[in-house]
């Protein structure tokens, strides 16, 4: 069974007060939209998915970039944004069915998804949460109902629908307000609840932010990697990825990069995938003075599919010469760059040996790295 995501992200974000629109702002380097795409880019049965944004933020919008993402620019309301985006699924495609998402919830689970579309053979799926606090409904300006909390509940998203169903229900409730698009279906036969997430909460405030933001904090793991190189006559000198002007290089296998070694093997500590040596083996021909760049990235891609990234990096670089001061923002962008963060998430200090042992002498570079990952889940 393969689905269309709909991911609707155009709102204006009135209510939470702050410049920068809602769905991107950031935690941990990655917009809330992007906390959405990268956990559903992770399910199989979603082939397409048709992000729905806000004519004002077409600028922030440009930074996504997938094969798997179309992006339309939504409605006045959020009834008018989905309608939009079924109207283009109807035209362009031939899904039969839909999940439908709000990128303000960016907290679900995988697995709430996955139990979505494995109910969704014949019915609408909706992930819905009964109420644990007391529950009243203001009568009048002197008194207040007490209502059975057991007869209420309230809905999240993702939601999914049979193609046909929503679009139909859709043009013929143009003109009612609805808060979801469960609010259509009015025959509650063709409707199965699964239970919804209460970390699936609605980001709504910058109160909401925090909250969020905490969370991902209590799935922090972290990594250490160190590594020296001799430093010596007629090889180049990469550090961090990038080179740098200097007479003598490292030796090594590889490029000899210290920096990107280090910051490899404290992602696979804190992946819990082993180390540089056991996945690039310096026996192995092909990575012979291969880039160090080209071996990140790979770790990287292999972290993400893991659903792993990174929060940060802080690395000491410790050597004599050259002086890091004017050469730390161009490794940190880079770095940054490779490892697919932003470069407030590297921190890089420059260290000396106080002209003690090897590296005090010049004869070697050595760099240590720790790293905290989290993870989608
Ligand atoms: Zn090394």
């Amino acid at each position: 069974m393969s689905f269309c995501l709909i991911l609707l992200a155009a709102g204006n974000s009135k209510r939470f007060g702050s410049k920068l629109p809602k769905p991107y702002n950031k935690i941990a380097g990655k917009t809330l939209i992007e906390y959405s795409l990268n956990k559903f880019k992770q399910i199989n049965q979603i082939k397409k998915i048709i992000l729905v944004i806000n004519q004002k933020h077409k600028n922030l919008a440009n930074e996504i970039k997938e094969a798997k993402i179309s992006k339309i620019i939504g409605g006045k309301s959020r009834q008018d944004s989905t309608l939009k985006a079924l109207t283009y699924l109807k035209k362009n495609y031939t899904f039969k069915n839909v999940l439908i998402h709000d990128a303000a919830r960016p907290n679900f689970s995988m697995n709430l998804v996955k139990k979505i579309i494995n109910k969704s053979k014949n019915s609408s799926v909706i992930p819905r949460m009964h109420i644990q606090d007391a529950l009243k409904e203001k009568f009048d300006k002197k008194n207040i109902l007490n209502l059975n909390r057991k007869n209420f509940f309230i809905t999240q998203t993702p939601q999914s629908f049979r193609f046909k169903n929503i679009f139909n229900l859709h043009v013929t409730n143009k003109l009612s307000y609805m808060d979801d698009d469960m609010s259509l279906v009015e025959n509650l036969n063709n409707v199965t609840f699964v239970e919804g997430e209460k970390r699936n909460f609605k980001i709504t405030t910058k109160q909401d932010m925090s909250l969020l933001e905490r969370f991902l904090n209590y799935n922090i793991k972290v990594g250490i990697g160190f590594d020296v190189h001799r430093l010596v006559p007629r090889r180049k000198l990469f550090l961090g990825g990038i080179k740098i002007k200097s007479d003598v290089g490292t030796l090594g296998h590889s490029d000899g990069d210290p920096v990107l070694h280090s910051i490899t093997d404290a992602i696979l500590g804190a992946s819990g995938m082993g180390d540089i040596g056991e996945l690039f083996s310096d026996k192995n021909k092909r990575y012979k003075n291969i880039r160090s760049t080209i071996l990140l990235k790979e770790v990287i891609n292999k972290i993400k599919s893991k659903g792993y990234f990174i929060k940060n990096l802080d690395i000491n670089i410790i050597c004599e010469k050259p002086k890091l001061k004017k050469y730390k923002k161009i490794i940190s962008d880079n770095i940054a760059k490779i490892c697919e963060i932003s470069e407030n998430q590297v921190n890089i200090k420059g260290k000396t040996a106080e002209k003690l042992g090897v590296i005090g002498k010049e004869q070697a570079i050595a760099c240590e790295v720790i790293t905290a990952l989290t993870k989608y889940d």
